[in-house]
């Protein structure tokens, strides 16, 4: 692969796509860890003299200027970061991005206002996505693609400025393709996958396709409940939608006869709903109460599934055990957390939410083999598809 090494970057005009895509609470930024991921490339920009142009999106502010997803508190966490203060255009291929970009100055830098304040980024028309990767080169010379968590989406910035410039893969990608390259093709067994969270239905999906590759498959977080209702058990008011069930249990049968072991939880931890000051109870995983939801796994289970990373070789983790964000429900994913980092297996940590929750569990990336920055993204690549961001990149 292309890397920023290999382009002659002082002087000229380089588009950075980087995914800065942080969870927020209001304004602050509640966890750093996409930004921190960006800047080796960013500073070997600027240290190399090029004019650099970071762009990125924020949330889902529907192709139209939104303050409230606007990158402000980015930029300004961003400028913490690199130790000097970050200029962010108001727009992102106006006026003001103009001008911005016309001031910088060799090892200068600049950031642009959200992506997705424009429809055409993420624009299934393909014209009408092209007009805008137009609009994006017009004032640039070369593009580099570091952000990892959004190269899943054939988008505007992601997909077509890079057929249209000359590219290269930043530091951040590269690291993330070596280290998630290891999860496909030639695997160190026993592979144990570890999936939960709350995008139940964009990875059921991923649960078919891993049946094959991995040796065992636990199932924690919402993502269990379709298993369980599979069963028969009753969920309480969990969240489950009841088009996954039969999706679930087609899966347990397919495993079974790949000899593949699909782990879920025998204990849930519930309450009326997920708040902090709600009183919670431990249940068996068959005796969920019609009005209770399940928000972590149980102690039993933690236990199980802790014991069943225990001896393997990789082990890939996506999605929180639990609602890990309030502390009551936080144990399911501490015991992962902690098996991975205690164990001698090449360990993946993906998802934005996942590396936020080992990062609020008190662990640093370096108990890992590799943290990604990308959920969607890593869910993809590990399962052996085309990213368009990637795509993109090789061709001529
Ligand atoms: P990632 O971003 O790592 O890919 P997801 O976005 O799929 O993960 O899910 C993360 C969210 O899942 C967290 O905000 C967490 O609170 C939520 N979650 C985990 N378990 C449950 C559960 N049992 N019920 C509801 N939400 C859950
Ligand atoms: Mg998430």
């Amino acid at each position: 692969m292309k890397t920023i090494d290999d382009l002659a970057v002082g002087g000229r005009h380089v588009l950075v796509r980087a995914d800065l895509n942080v969870p927020l609470d209001g304004g602050r930024i509640v966890d750093d860890g996409r930004i921190r991921a960006s800047l080796p490339t960013l500073a070997a920009l600027t240290a190399r003299n090029a004019k650099v142009i970071v762009c990125a999106h924020l949330g889902r502010p529907g192709g139209r200027p939104d303050p409230r997803y606007s990158l402000a508190p980015v930029a300004a966490r961003l400028g913490e970061l690199l130790g000097h203060r970050v200029k962010l255009a108001a727009d992102v291929v106006g006026p003001s991005a103009h001008h911005a970009i016309a001031a910088l100055r060799p090892g200068g830098l600049v950031m642009l206002e959200n992506l997705r304040f424009n429809d055409g980024e993420t624009s299934t028309d393909d014209m009408e996505r092209g007009f805008f990767a137009d609009r994006l080169v017009a004032p640039v010379d070369l593009y580099v693609a570091d952000g990892f968590g959004a190269m899943h989406r054939k988008h505007a910035s992601v997909y077509d400025v890079p057929r249209r410039l000359p590219s290269a893969a930043g530091y951040l990608v590269q690291a993330e393709v070596t280290a998630l390259s290891r999860l496909t093709g030639d695997i160190r067994r026993p592979y144990v996958v570890v999936l939960g969270g709350a995008k139940i239905t964009d990875k059921l999906g991923v649960i078919g396709s891993l049946i094959t590759a991995a040796d065992r498959i636990l199932v924690g977080g919402a993502m269990a409940f379709p298993f369980l209702a599979a069963q028969g058990f009753k969920v309480g008011t969990s969240l489950l939608e009841e088009s996954q069930v039969d999706i679930a249990a087609g899966y347990l049968d397919q495993a079974a006869r790949a000899g593949t072991e699909i782990v879920l939880p025998s204990d849930v931890i519930v309450a009326a709903e997920p708040a902090a000051d709600t009183p919670h109870q431990v249940v068996a995983a068959d005796a969920i109460p019609a009005d209770r939801m399940g928000l972590d796994i149980g102690p039993e289970s933690a236990r199980l599934f802790a014991a069943s990373i225990v001896g393997a070789n990789t082990v890939f983790w996506n999605g929180p055990m639990g609602v890990f964000e309030l502390s009551a429900y936080a144990d399911g994913s501490r015991a992962v957390a902690q098996a991975l980092a205690g164990s001698n297996a090449f360990t993946v940590v993906g998802g934005g939410d996942t590396g936020a929750a080992i990062r609020a569990l008190g662990y640093s990336d370096s108990a890992f083999g590799h943290v990604s920055t990308g959920g969607g993204a890593s869910l993809e690549f590990i399962q052996g598809r085309t990213l368009p961001g990637l795509a993109a990149l090789e061709e001529p």
